[in-house]
């Protein structure tokens, strides 16, 4: 069964009443507002380097830099070069506590960068520094606990959602127990990594351990993900890709080849009559809205029992009324653009044709100039009627009667789905009843659900949702090393 998260303030998140916070930002604002960055392949040798890609702020479409890419010849280099990390347990722990260090002493760049790179709100930018020092951290005080022969070389792929947390959360796995990492980064969010693996090495990764191919899927995620010198894969993405991912190991890799897979979701939440209204509803919007609901983890489909659905409605679109939605260089803002046209695009579309078939409960006007999506809420009778996740600000809602409880737990098993859960309820019973039931990797009881917390709330799905084992947990780093040798002892 899943592992029950229950009520708890999130102890992370940037408090603007504290002036040493405030500060950091203000100086980050300041000091970047008009930088321009710029990113390359990071690999042992000089890079040919790919094409130039321009690097656009998703808020404003103004340019914020330049990446090149990594050619195919830059990819035969870094295979060619890759090796595992030779140095012991206790060098490795205190190189990627060195690299945490560096990351929070490097904050400005890595918020300006977010917020205009990925378009995220300094609420978000700061949970996600904190994530990724976290993650560096967290598997630095595991290295004794997992002294086995690493794999070899991991080629690691991450999204754009968490460009800089999750990137250095697959990287630092992989390290830790001392495999060497190809890593590619979403091509959205090169800018970010970039950065990221400067400081990685200015810890003291050799470069031949740990080399950066920015670029798309078909150049270097392919060649990477197809290649006989790498020993495993960790990835998070879209579920599709993963499977093209699965395959193209299978034809090419060693049978025992693992792959560490995060991938998408269609989470509900169930709130029942007992349910505190207001702290539902403010669960309910951090949980679709925020980061503009581009986490694996958001809510997208929300059952409140028939009795009170139309007073938690009244309420939530109430809150939604109050959502401030602007380019997150803006303290003001609630909520930024999403990634970019193809996103934007994709959601538009899907929204077009729910107001066409009548079934948009509320929708807000975006701002204009960028990727902007309004917070939009979308009537369904189940969670039956939504074929694939949407990766955005929308939320689904659906009534439910008491009597019918179970038939709601069975159609959200039935999606294969099982990546987060929430329930609000004061029952008791009715808490231990449906998280018995319920097939995903973290529930969370009376609060939102997102933001797992490196350490203590391990993250990570099952079916559809993902591989485990679960990020930012003692299993984490299992899969990272050779399993076979276990048994030889
Ligand atoms: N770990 C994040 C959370 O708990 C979600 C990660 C993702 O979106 O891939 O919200």
């Amino acid at each position: 069964g899943p592992e029950i998260f229950g009520a708890r303030k999130n102890s992370m998140g940037l408090d603007l009443t504290y002036d040493p916070h405030l500060a950091q930002i203000e100086v980050a604002r300041g000091t970047y507002a008009d930088t321009d960055f710029t990113g390359a392949p990071l690999i042992a040798g000089t890079p040919k380097g790919g094409p130039v890609v321009m690097v656009k702020n998703p808020s404003t479409h103004a340019p914020i830099g330049q990446i090149t890419w990594a050619s195919a010849e830059d990819v035969e280099t870094a295979l060619a070069s890759a090796k595992a990390w030779d140095a012991s347990a206790a060098e490795r722990a205190k190189v990627l506590n060195r690299a945490a260090d560096l990351y929070e002493e490097n904050l400005g760049t890595f918020f300006a960068l977010l917020s205009r790179e990925a378009g995220k709100i300094w609420l978000d930018c700061m949970g996600e520094l904190r994530e990724a020092v976290d993650f560096l951290r967290y598997y630095a005080s595991r290295v004794e606990d997992h002294a086995r022969a690493p794999v070899g070389v991991f080629t690691c792929i991450s999204p754009w959602n968490f460009p800089l947390a999750i990137f250095s959360g697959q990287i630092a796995g992989a390290l830790a127990v001392g495999n060497g990492v190809l890593a590619k980064p979403a091509e959205q969010t090169g800018l970010v990594a970039y950065e990221a693996v400067k400081l990685l090495h200015q810890a003291g990764v050799p470069r031949e351990v740990l080399q950066l191919l920015p670029g798309d899927g078909a150049t270097v995620g392919a060649a990477l993900t197809s290649d006989a010198r790498i020993g495993g894969v960790a990835f998070t993405g879209s579920t599709e890709t993963a499977q093209i991912i699965r395959r193209a190991m299978a034809a090419n890799m060693a049978p025992s080849a693992p792959l560490i897979a995060e991938t998408g979701g269609l989470n509900a939440m169930i709130v029942d009559s007992t349910a505190l209204p207001e702290q539902a509803v403010r669960d309910i919007v951090a949980s679709s809205f925020q980061s503009a609901g581009q986490r694996c983890s958001a809510l997208r489909c929300l059952y409140v029992q028939e009795d009170v659905a139309d007073a938690m409605t009244d309420m939530l679109v109430g809150a939604m009324i109050e959502l401030k939605q602007d380019d997150p260089w803006h303290l003001h803002t609630d909520l930024g653009p999403v990634i970019d046209n193809e996103a934007y695009q994709g959601i538009k579309t899907y929204i077009d044709a729910a107001r066409t078939e009548g079934r948009i409960a509320h929708e807000l006007t975006a701002p204009e100039g960028g990727f902007f999506i309004a917070p939009t809420l979308i009537r369904v009778n189940g969670i039956e009627d939504m074929k694939r996740e949407i990766f955005g600000p929308v939320l689904h809602i659906a009534t439910f009667k008491a009597s019918e409880l179970d038939q709601v737990i069975d159609a959200i098993n039935a999606t294969g789905y099982g990546l987060t859960f929430g329930l609000h309820t004061r029952i008791d019973d009715r808490v231990q009843h449906v998280c018995d039931r319920m097939h995903v990797g973290n529930a969370y009881v009376n609060r939102n659900q997102i933001g797992a917390i490196v350490g203590s709330q391990p993250f990570g799905g099952e079916g559809l949702s993902g591989t485990g084992p679960k990020a930012g947990g003692p299993m984490y780093m299992d899969r990272f090393c050779q399993a076979a040798l276990a048994d030889r002892h």
